[in-house]
């Protein structure tokens, strides 16, 4: 087992003129080399942030780090010096976003910004960088690459942008890529394809993946494990498998009703009643008591420790076992 990247209790706030809004609540989780792991969460829940603190872009300027570590092949980036965090960062971990229009330049062809990373970053000759540009765009499957690489962004479709930036992503050949909601803009084929890009890209690689998604459905086909989000929190941990047979979690468990079942047809969804708490206000003991339908008195009062209801399975709830146990 390589452990490539390790977050540790980390602490983010938001100081903004209507208070502190407690954005990272002590988040733990860790990825190794050749895995999936998905981020799942609703919008909010501190997904992106996380991404955002590990890469060295948390660019909001209330944004506060308070605590935790940040550990890439066990070297705690948070301490390093903002030279050896660059170093880390530059060789090691690469992002995508939902879109790709934001990461691409629109001024430049897409050929030309692959090859300024290879060139500015690897050294690499333009006809070299050339080269290899036309290789990463065929590796994700950009029809005819040779030519479409003196295209510009406009020129192409949403799926095939965001081919781009995956392949812009790709050129720094990243140990870690972290893809937060990169399917989210495109239609529901095209989401499919790009999420077997990646898998394929991945296991080709041997590279670790963390899927950020909101969309239970997109997780269950290439995620090894899963780690839920809620109001700044892992509320969840646990392998694909075993979570979607049994939840351990009562949030959890309910965004898993809130799926859409093929051999369910005519059912009404069931969703989630209420909304994630501000994080400038967030509930006293387990901050889903509000919204649950198993809280009790001790939920509204004590905030759950991190249960171990199974080998391997972690869940922020009092009554882990018993919610494991369809209790
Ligand atoms: Fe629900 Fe209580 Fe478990 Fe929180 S601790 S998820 S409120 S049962
Ligand atoms: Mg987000």
């Amino acid at each position: 087992m390589d452990r490539l990247l390790e977050i540790d209790d980390l602490r983010v706030e938001f100081r903004t003129p209507d208070g502190v809004a407690s954005v990272l609540n002590g988040v733990s989780y860790h990825v190794d080399a050749g895995e999936t792991l998905a981020v799942l969460g609703e919008s909010g829940s501190g997904k992106s942030v996380t991404a955002q603190t590990v890469l060295g872009i948390l660019d909001r300027p209330p944004a506060v780090i308070t605590g935790g570590a940040i550990r890439f092949h066990g070297e705690d980036l948070l301490t390093a010096s903002a030279r050896r965090q660059r170093e880390v960062r530059g060789g090691g971990i690469a992002m995508i976003f939902q879109d790709a229009l934001s990461a691409l330049n629109p001024v430049f062809t897409v050929g030309f910004q692959i090859e300024e990373q290879l060139r500015l970053r690897q050294g690499m000759s333009r006809r070299a960088a050339r080269a290899r540009a036309v290789e990463l765009l065929d590796l994700v499957h950009i029809p005819n690459a040779a030519s479409r690489v003196r295209e510009y962004p406009h020129q192409f479709s949403g799926g095939m942008r965001q081919r781009a930036m995956i392949a812009m992503a790709l050129a720094l050949d990243p140990e870690l890529l972290i893809a937060d909601e990169p399917t989210t803009a495109l239609d529901v084929t095209v989401q499919a394809q790009i999420m077997d890009l990646l898998a394929e890209i991945q296991a080709e690689r041997r590279m670790g993946l963390v899927l950020i998604t909101h969309d239970l459905g997109v997780v269950a086909e290439v995620a090894d494990r899963i780690a839920v989000m809620y109001a700044g929190r892992i509320v969840e941990q646990s392998d694909v498998h075993t979570l979607f047979r049994s939840p351990a979690h009562p949030y959890t468990a309910a965004l898993m009703n809130s799926l859409p079942r093929l051999d369910q047809k005519g059912q009404s969804l069931t969703t989630i009643t209420g909304l994630p708490p501000s994080l400038l206000d967030i509930p006293p003991g387990c901050p889903f008591h509000p919204r649950c339908p198993r809280a009790e008195a001790l939920c509204s009062t004590t905030r759950p420790p991190h249960h171990e209801p199974a080998p391997g399975r972690f869940s922020a709830c009092h009554f882990a076992t018993e919610v494991l146990q369809g209790d």
